[in-house]
């Protein structure tokens, strides 16, 4: 026990030693804030980078680069995980980087003494994350020109890699694999296995920590590395500004960057830079007390902002109150939640991941998600910390066995917090360095929606549709809340003037950072996807939308409806749509009727009524009655869409389609599910799920 007090002590010397060292300097009077990051610089903080990897990691002195492939945060994660475990382990100087931001060009100039690693998600129908989309096509692409062309061109390339996917999806962690094949074809030498995690089997975790372990011991060999204690070294250096208070117009409380913060945002608004908009109308879709839907019109009117028609719009929300209160409280933050910090990379390549000086308040509300599942790493991490030493045995043991740590944490849905309370019986975890909680906590990620409006008709109103999730869990007090979803049900209430908004709801902070989100906004930016109407509308489509996935459906119909008005002819618009009982969660259901005034015939709505019977009916089923005329539409080159659920509806619609085509075409069912296959490809059969 003696020991591990000691460990205490000296972490926290060093970690003294680091604060000290940055709060030294004679910076304080210069004008430019030296812990300002680059984020500050919003759109600017590109320009005058250098591209070329093999110089960067010379200048800085790296041996492993891990490159990540992003959409969502957990591969960008996984990569600075990653970073922080080579350099603690194998004393690796490592270093994190967006692909992005890179050229591969001279990759077969990079040495062989060296290592890249490359943490590549596969998004939606197998396409590379938006940051990877120029890396991937000039490595898959048929003739990547290498500088030096060496033959063979990556001979000296050794590489490590880890794919994020999803199972339920047709193209499965193909991004990882067409990069693998690549690399290979160009004579790289992949060292250990081309992991592969699994988001739809829910394992994704698991299977990243199950792979890494063979890596390493791989990597060890290879490079001949030795294996050391593991000692936590801190990324980011915490200054306490204490000449700064909310009240100073330089800090930062939530604004996402230094144009927000100066209120002088403009565009382009982007990933990086969200348009703070107005929501002109809320209202709930549902008529059960239970549950709740909404529908929310954002006007993008006031910005540059556009889309089309199956497009995506993601909404940058923010932690509730609740649960903020609940993560400053258990690490014994809460007193000091509006202190002024600045957050410092202790090494030139980490990125500090929200800009600064800010409060704990506003990092915690706004940039981390604190909500989110824990991961057992992290866990293994802060078993360092523990206020005493039951709780740090409970830590170790979670930490180090997946299936404790799985029946502990996952029926009850902890997150971070909840889980620590637990642990320690609510002793507070004041000896866990903030560096820690940046570092083993994802940046608070955007949640995406279909837009469920149609661009020809309401081109600068944007139209949500979005199921609140809300779920009672056994032996837990309060339900289970998701983030966005709850924050955009708090927005709704205020601005309808709900009598009684929920009490949780009430803690968000909907008034922004410095009261800039006031009259009802939400920061929001938009992706443009590849869901789209066939351009010729005479062509009939086939829409399979249950639940939520009616969004985009709704958009579709109304498009339709509007060109059937202009005169335009317009095809067969079937819709398959599916959900409890039509006295209860029956979307838009008034809405239907007017777009059939305006398509007639053209237009037709097969509902499927899951508990309106004793027997459960499905789209699926719907569909499969629909067998010849489905058939037939598709031979007229019909468009059909899925929408939704990709864990289960997706793929049985999927194979209902495949056994109608087999059925109704006279061929065997191997032959159907290829012709739905080519379809695909062909972009005859879109999907749009979640
Ligand atoms: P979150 O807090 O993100 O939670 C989501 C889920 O994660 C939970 O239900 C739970 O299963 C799990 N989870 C979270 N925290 C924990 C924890 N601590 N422990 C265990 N499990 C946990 N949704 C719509 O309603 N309408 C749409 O039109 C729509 N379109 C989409 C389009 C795309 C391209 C994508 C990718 C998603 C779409 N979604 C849509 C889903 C949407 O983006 C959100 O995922 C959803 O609204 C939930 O967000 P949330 O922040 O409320 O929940």
């Amino acid at each position: 026990a003696e020991l591990d007090t000691l460990d205490i002590i000296v972490l926290g010397a060093i970690l003294l030693g680091t604060l000290a060292y940055f709060t030294k300097g004679t910076y304080w009077g210069v004008t430019k804030d030296p812990y300002a990051n680059a984020f500050a610089n919003a759109n600017g903080a590109k320009a005058g980078k250098s591209r070329n990897i093999v110089e960067k990691m010379e200048e800085s002195g790296k041996n492993c680069v891990i490159f990540y492939g992003s959409q969502t945060g957990t591969a960008e994660d996984y990569a600075s995980r990653l970073a922080k475990e080579g350099k603690s382990r194998f004393g690796l100087e490592t270093m994190v980087a967006d692909l992005e931001e890179y050229d591969f060009e001279n990759l077969d100039t990079f040495p062989s003494d060296k290592v890249a690693m490359f943490i590549l998600a596969t998004y939606g129908e197998g396409e590379p994350t938006d940051n990877a989309v120029d890396f991937y096509e000039f490595v898959t692409g048929e003739d990547a020109a290498f500088s030096e062309s060496n033959d063979p061109a990556l001979g000296n390339l050794n590489y490590v890699t880890f794919g994020l996917g999803n199972n339920t999806y047709e193209h499965y962690n193909s991004m990882v694999r067409n990069v693998d094949k690549a690399f290979t074809k160009f004579g790289a030498h992949r060292i250990g296995e081309a992991g592969e995690g699994d988001d739809g089997a829910g394992t994704m975790e698991e299977d990243f920590l199950a792979w890494k372990e063979p890596m390493w011991s791989a990597l060890a060999d290879k490079m001949g590395l030795q294996e050391r204690e593991a000692v936590y070294e801190p990324v980011f250096g915490i200054v306490d500004r204490e000449n700064l208070s909310v009240e100073s117009p330089e800090v930062y409380l939530g604004e996402p960057n230094k144009m927000h913060l100066e209120g002088t945002a403009k565009g382009p608004f982007n990933a990086h830079n969200p348009y703070i908009a107005p929501i002109v109308e809320s209202r709930e879709l549902f008529s059960v007390k239970d549950r709740n839907c909404l529908h929310v019109d954002v006007d993008i009117s006031g910005s540059k902002l556009s889309y089309q028609t199956g497009d995506h719009i993601a909404i940058w929300p923010t932690n509730a109150g609740d649960e903020v209160d609940r993560f400053l409280d258990i690490l014994g933050l809460k007193e000091k939640r509006h202190n002024v910090i600045s957050v410092k990379a202790l090494e030139p390549t980490a990125k500090v991941p929200f800009p600064t000086p800010t409060t704990y308040d506003a990092i915690v509300r706004y940039h981390m998600e604190i909500c989110a599942p824990v991961s057992r790493q992290f866990v293994s991490t802060l078993a360092a910390f523990a206020p005493n030493e039951e709780a740090k045995a409970e830590m170790v043991k979670l930490g180090s066995d997946k299936d404790y740590f799985h029946e502990k944490t996952i029926p009850h849905l902890f997150n971070i917090a909840g889980l620590l309370a637990k642990v320690s019986s609510g002793e507070k975890w004041t000896n866990i360095p903030f560096s820690a909680v940046i570092e083993g906590l994802n940046k608070l990620q955007p949640r995406y929606y279909s837009i469920s409006s149609s661009s020809l008709v309401q081109p600068k109103k944007i139209s949500i549709t979005a199921v609140v999730e809300n779920q009672m869990v056994p032996g837990r007090e309060e339900p289970f809340r998701g983030v966005a979803t709850n924050y955009l049900l708090a927005l709704k209430q205020k601005q309808n003037g709900d009598p009684n908004p929920e009490a949780f709801g009430k803690t968000y902070e909907l008034l922004g950072p410095r009261n800039k989100y006031d009259g009802i906004h939400v920061p929001v930016h938009v992706r443009h996807s590849n869901f789209k109407l066939p351009s010729d509308p005479s062509k009939p489509v086939i829409m399979i939308g249950p639940g939520t996935g009616v969004a985009p459906f709704r958009g579709f119909v109304q498009e339709r409806a509007k060109q059937a008005q202009n005169g335009a002819p317009v095809g067969k618009t079937l819709l398959f749509f599916g959900c409890r009982k039509p006295e209860e969660d029956f979307m838009y259901e008034n809405e239907w009727k007017e777009y059939k005034e305006a398509l007639g015939d053209k237009f037709e709505l097969v509902t499927a009524f899951s508990r309106q019977t004793s027997k459960k009916v499905y789209v699926q089923h719907r569909l499969q009655e629909y067998s010849k005329e489905v058939n037939e539409l598709l031979s007229q080159k019909g468009f059909f869409y899925v929408c939704g659920d990709a864990a289960n509806m997706a793929r049985e619609v999927n194979a209902v389609l495949a056994k109608i085509i087999a059925t109704e075409r006279g061929v065997t069912e191997a032959k159907g599910e290829d012709i739905v296959k080519s379809m695909r490809s062909s972009n005859q059969y879109q999907e749009d799920v979640w």
